[in-house]
């Protein structure tokens, strides 16, 4: 190894979603030298997510045959309300933290910065800075998944908002009187648009034996997962289209109310349902978003499909450790 590499800066960035948890060791100029995925802890106690962690940290260092000092930080995306300068995760319901202290507790275990971010603000600073969005200065990213969160990029900083908050766009109102939302309040984005959102409508569908080709790729109690609804769409299955077409109405409704209210250059949509058919969701969600947005705001404004994928909050982690390091990564 030369003495360049040597002192090249990288990151490890650790994605803990729901589900599973992404974790690559990462810099600007070689991207993802090393990787590992796992399903997340199924425990979900706040002591076994400290030591996936120290194990994952420990696993990449010697999967990518670097030094520890090499590693300039430790950079984690989490699901739930936190604060990353003090490092408090007030609650991440999937993953068992609740007003827990995560920055302090795995600074004792680790001897490298650690700084943790909202999963979703890290993915909307990956994009930003890495991703098609990069020539953006004031960007929204939603990302719809089982649920919908969103991330801002203003004057081309992370807002993260007063009590570190901002970016709830899965829970904006829709219909006041619509269905009940986890949240508490009815008819969320969330609850119209998510995955999690047309998988029910279909499976009523289903129920009142309306015909469609996803009934015989779904087993009871399974979630329908996004490929399924991507194969359906190619078969142009009528039940998976109509729903699919009304969440997209939905979408571009939210996102013309958000650039109305914020006049963004660049709104990045990403998570399984829109990367696994943007192809057919980016164009019908335009056509709503050109219905509801008043000119000024939707005047040259660029509504595109994230590019990086399962990626995109390791990118992130980069761009959150050179916020908070002051180093270049
Ligand atoms: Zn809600």
């Amino acid at each position: 190894m030369t003495e360049a590499v040597l002192d090249n800066n990288y990151v490890i960035s650790i994605d803990t979603g729901g589900t599973k948890t992404l974790a690559g060791v990462i810099n600007t100029k070689e991207g993802i030298i090393a990787r590992l995925k796992r399903p997340a802890d199924s425990r979900r106690t706040s002591k076994s997510y400290l030591n996936s962690i120290t194990e994952i940290v420990d696993d990449l260092i010697v999967k990518s045959n670097l030094k520890r000092r090499n590693i300039k930080a430790i950079c984690i995306g989490i699901p739930g309300a936190l604060n990353p300068f003090t490092g408090i995760v007030s609650l991440a319901p999937n993953l068992g933290l609740k007003n827990i202290n995560i920055k302090e507790k795995l600074q004792a275990k680790i001897p490298i910065p650690v700084i943790i971010e909202n999963d979703v603000n890290l993915g909307a600073l990956g994009a930003f800075k890495f991703g098609e969005a990069k020539s953006s200065k004031n960007m929204l990213a939603v990302f719809i998944g089982t649920g919908i969160g969103g991330g801002l990029i203003l004057d081309g900083k992370i807002y993260r908002g007063s009590n570190y908050s901002a970016g709830e766009i899965g829970h904006v109102t829709v219909d006041k009187k619509g269905p009940k939302c986890n949240c508490g309040n009815k008819g969320c984005f969330e609850v119209f648009a998510s995955r999690t959102a047309i998988a029910k409508g279909i499976l009523e569908d289903l129920k009142a034996n309306k015909k469609s080709v996803i009934k015989k790729m779904i087993s009871p109690g399974k979630p329908i997962k996004s490929r399924m609804l991507a194969t359906a769409v190619k078969a142009k299955d009528r039940i998976v289209l109509k729903h699919i077409s009304n969440a997209c109405d939905t979408i571009g409704l939210v996102l013309a109310n958000s650039a109305n209210f914020m006049n963004f250059d660049m709104i990045v949509l990403g998570g399984g349902v829109i990367e696994a058919m943007d192809y057919f969701m980016l164009p019908k969600i335009k056509e709503s978003f050109r219905k509801y947005s008043l000119k000024d705001a939707s005047k040259n404004i660029k509504i595109i499909a994230n590019n990086l994928g399962d990626d995109v909050a390791l990118y992130g982690g980069i761009a959150l450790a050179e916020e908070f390091l002051k180093i270049k990564i």
